[in-house]
């Protein structure tokens, strides 16, 4: 299944983002539950753990878990 990064920004600054999660396919709801905006800017599965921004913690024991 593909994934994609997907951004949580800081209150509603479009350009700050605050953490990054992961989704499946194009969904907007991290796998960690949280509800992202539909328009946030995405990375590709790889750049995980290599941004500035720290990544979520619960999605990436969700994703390790289903990405060999
Ligand atoms: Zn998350």
């Amino acid at each position: 299944m593909r994934h994609l990064m997907r951004a949580e920004y800081e209150e509603d600054r479009r350009d700050a983002v605050r953490t990054w999660h992961m989704v499946r396919g194009d969904e907007h709801v991290a796998m960690c539950g949280r509800v992202l905006r539909a328009d946030a800017d995405t990375l590709p599965e790889d750049s995980w753990g290599g941004t500035a921004e720290p990544d979520c913690h619960s999605c990436g024991a969700l994703y390790l878990r289903e990405v060999p």
